[in-house]
């Protein structure tokens, strides 16, 4: 299109040009007709003049006086001889040179017939150059007497023959209506126009006939032609002088001249705006990109590591499983208690921490390999590994690296890791092979030795037993599948009985009777943890208005609750409305929480701690030493009693350690000014011990399991 463009363009441009040209030439030819035709009716004029004077002084008495005459009108007129033919032929001039006897018998006929005569070029009759010769018929008394000549170098019209228009390659010259050559503005390499142009090349026959006829009849005429490789214009216009025609010729490389810089000169014109025109583009596009780059980090990025996100991770899965040739593996990388260094130290340390997972992460992988934050503490990593024992043994590298690393910044002082690891062997979606891993996750979580854990197809059916549990808990509910199991708590100094913990059980029709740790975890997940500790609660204020009505003596019974109970809001007013129900008195129950659900949110749990003292319950810290409380935290809720946890006695035997840290634990609670409780007790070595160094409630094996509350009642009498 562009080089269309700039052809059609400049062929446009020359076409303008031409024209302009033609109305040029047209003018200039012209201009140069009427200056030449003036010019030969003046040189006319002095030789008529002078031959009114010459014929007056006839017959000539005094010849000397008629050449002095003759010779000043000469020289006063710039004509090279002026002389009289006379009859007979015989020649008077100032020059009184002989003349060839032909050329006398040619003027003296001419003039004759014609009265004024203006010769064709001819030799100069002295030799040299050619000449024009001018002459006019003299008489007296009516009859010819006569010829005066003057004899005209052509010199003087040569120089009317320069073209008026600016370029010094036109030029004009006279042919008569033969097309010969009569006088020139300039030395021509041809004696006859007609033969030259047949010669041209480019030119239109037809044109070239028409041009002759015009010529020959004295019309005004055009052509264009080409010779000696020059395309010309020829402009054509008739002389006032015999049958005389001026000719007027433009080589048209000076229009083609003009017409090339024009061309140039919007060309670059052109070009410059185009190139305006690139950039733009090429500024609109570079912003398009910056824009989508932009795009494509809020979209694909984790702003705060720098990492891919699970969607970039998902994209780009592929083609790194593709680069892999050996083993790959699908690992989470979880921060175990990421929320603990979170509250604990504030979400900058905790920024800073992921931040220092990340690089230690994109500092490990190989070629191939790659990660992403998926979640707040959650990495997902894709890893080639040869066999099971070098994936585990680079991943506890990582891990110990780490630690190391966020204890050596003080980032914080307990980065615990857990890996979830499925090994990539079936071709399934991204995001199924990412719900195994998680699987193994959830088991690297929950053990307490390995936290590399492997996915094992036999998650998937814990999952579907998952599954089972959830349709069936409704109606288990429903249809009172749900009871509580009472275990007692005794006084250590004495062994009376101070009160009672209350467990649930699931009592199945198919698996029998099943613990809570098989469905809490899954309970609390799903949120039906809120009706069930309700329902509980509701079993053990009927179970213990029903003793009282049998007027046995009862005891406080403790009841768990959940961590999801902290976000309700209805939590108390619940609790209250069915104590209420049954008109029993608050102190006869005790509410458990757990350790890990005050630390998650101090505040929080605060204020549920101060609600429940308003209301009248105790309420009891339970599985204390399991997290990480400080003093502070324990001074700030005001705890009736709090419960050891089983782990510390179930290492009792194991050395004089575990004894001294049970001592401290306990003297420390004892400053607090609380109930101290000790769970899972289980010999009489630990009684001892633990009644020695001031615990004051037992529970455990070692004085009764768990009882259904027929059982329970013995306890009571
Ligand atoms: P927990 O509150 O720490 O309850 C004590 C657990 O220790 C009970 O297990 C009990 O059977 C067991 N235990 C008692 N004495 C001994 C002993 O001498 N040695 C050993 N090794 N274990 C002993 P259980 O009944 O399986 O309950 C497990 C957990 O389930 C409880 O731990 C509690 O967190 C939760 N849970 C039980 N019932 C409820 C409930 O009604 N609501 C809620 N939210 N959680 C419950
Ligand atoms: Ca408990
Ligand atoms: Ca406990």
């Amino acid at each position: 299109m562009l080089s269309t463009g700039v052809v059609c363009y400049w062929q446009y441009v020359q076409g303008m040009l031409e024209k302009e040209v033609t109305v040029q030439i047209e003018v200039a030819g012209k201009d140069t007709a009427l200056d030449f035709n003036e010019a030969v009716a003046s040189d006319q004029q002095v030789v008529n003049t002078i031959a009114i004077t010459v014929q007056d002084a006839y017959p000539w008495k005094n010849p000397p006086a008629l050449t002095q005459f003759l010779q000043l009108q000469a020289k006063y007129n710039h004509f090279k001889d002026l002389g009289i033919i006379t009859l007979d032929g015989k020649v008077l001039s100032f020059q009184n040179k002989p003349l060839d006897a032909k050329w006398v018998q040619y003027i003296l006929g001419n003039t004759l017939e014609k009265e004024i005569f203006l010769s064709d070029r001819r030799p100069d009759p002295e030799g040299g150059n050619s000449v024009l010769v001018s002459a006019a018929i003299l008489h007296s008394n009516d009859k010819p007497i006569g010829v005066l000549f003057a004899i005209l170098p052509l010199e003087r019209y040569q120089r009317i023959l320069t073209l008026p228009i600016g370029t010094e390659t036109s030029f004009a010259f006279v042919v008569d209506s033969q097309g010969n050559v009569e006088v020139s503005g300039r030395e021509i390499p041809f004696e006859n126009l007609f033969q030259e142009l047949k010669k041209a090349q480019f030119i239109d026959r037809e044109r070239f006939g028409k041009f002759q006829e015009d010529v020959r009849l004295g019309q005004a005429t055009f052509l264009r032609y080409q010779i000696y490789k020059e395309r010309r214009f020829v402009y054509g216009y008739p002389l006032a002088v015999n049958d005389w025609y001026l000719v007027s010729v433009l080589p048209t490389a000076a229009v083609e001249k003009q017409a090339r810089i024009l061309t140039w000169i919007s060309l670059g014109l052109f070009a410059f705006i185009f190139a305006i025109f690139v950039l733009l583009v090429g500024y609109l596009l570079r912003l398009r990109a910056y824009n989508n780059q932009r795009l494509f980090t809020t979209a694909f990025v984790d702003s705060l590591t720098g990492a891919h996100n699970l969607a970039r991770m998902s994209q780009i899965f592929p083609e790194h499983l593709e680069q892999l040739t050996q083993g790959a593996a699908l690992v989470i990388f979880d921060i175990t208690k990421f929320k603990v260094i979170n509250d604990l130290y504030g979400y900058e340390r905790g920024n800073l921490v992921l931040q220092r997972v990340a690089n230690i992460l994109r500092e490990n992988l190989q070629v191939g390999e790659t990660f992403c934050r998926s979640t707040a503490d959650n990495f997902i990593l894709l890893l080639g590994y040869e066999d099971r024992s070098e994936l585990r043994s680079r991943l506890n590298k990582l891990a110990t690296q780490i630690r190391r690393d966020c204890t050596a910044n003080d980032a914080c002082l307990m980065v615990d890791s857990a890996f979830g690891i499925y090994e990539i062997t079936e071709d399934i979606p991204f995001f199924i092979m990412l719900d195994r891993a998680h699987l193994a996750l959830e088991n690297a979580k929950h053990d307490a030795t390995d936290k590399i854990q492997f996915y094992d197809s036999k998650d998937r059916w814990r999952i579907v037993n998952e599954r089972q549990i959830e349709n069936s808990m409704e109606n288990a509910l429903a249809s009172g599948d749900f009871a509580v199991f009472f275990q007692p708590k005794c006084d250590f100094k004495n062994g009376k009985l101070r009160g009672a913990e209350a467990l649930v059980r699931w009592n199945d029709a198919a698996r029998g009777l099943v613990r809570p740790d098989e469905f809490i975890p899954l309970f609390e997940r799903n949120g039906f943890i809120l009706k069930l500790d309700m329902f509980i609660l509701e079993q053990v204020v009927k179970t213990i208005a029903n003793w009282e009505q049998k007027g046995k003596k009862v005891v406080p019974i403790s009841v768990n609750f959940s961590r999801q109970h902290l976000n309700d809001s209805r939590y108390i007013r619940q609790m209250t409305r069915i104590l209420d129900k049954y008109r029993l008195p608050h102190d006869l129950i005790e509410v458990e929480l757990t350790e890990s659900v005050i630390l998650n949110n101090v505040a929080l749990a605060q204020n549920v701690v101060r609600g429940l003292h308003n209301k009248g319950f105790a309420v009891s810290m339970d599985d204390f030493g399991s997290g990480y409380s400080s003093l502070n935290v324990l001074k700030s809720l005001q705890f009736d009693s709090i419960k050891l946890d089983k782990e510390f006695l179930a290492r009792f035997n194991e050395n004089e350690n575990s004894k001294r840290v049970i001592i401290g634990v306990v003297e420390m609670l004892k400053s607090l000014r609380v109930k101290v409780v000790a769970e899972g007790v289980e010999t009489q070595e630990q009684v001892d011990f633990l009644r020695e160094i001031g615990c004051d409630i037992a529970q455990g094996y070692f004085y009764s399991k768990p009882l259904p509350s027929a059982d329970f009642e013995n306890w009571l009498n």
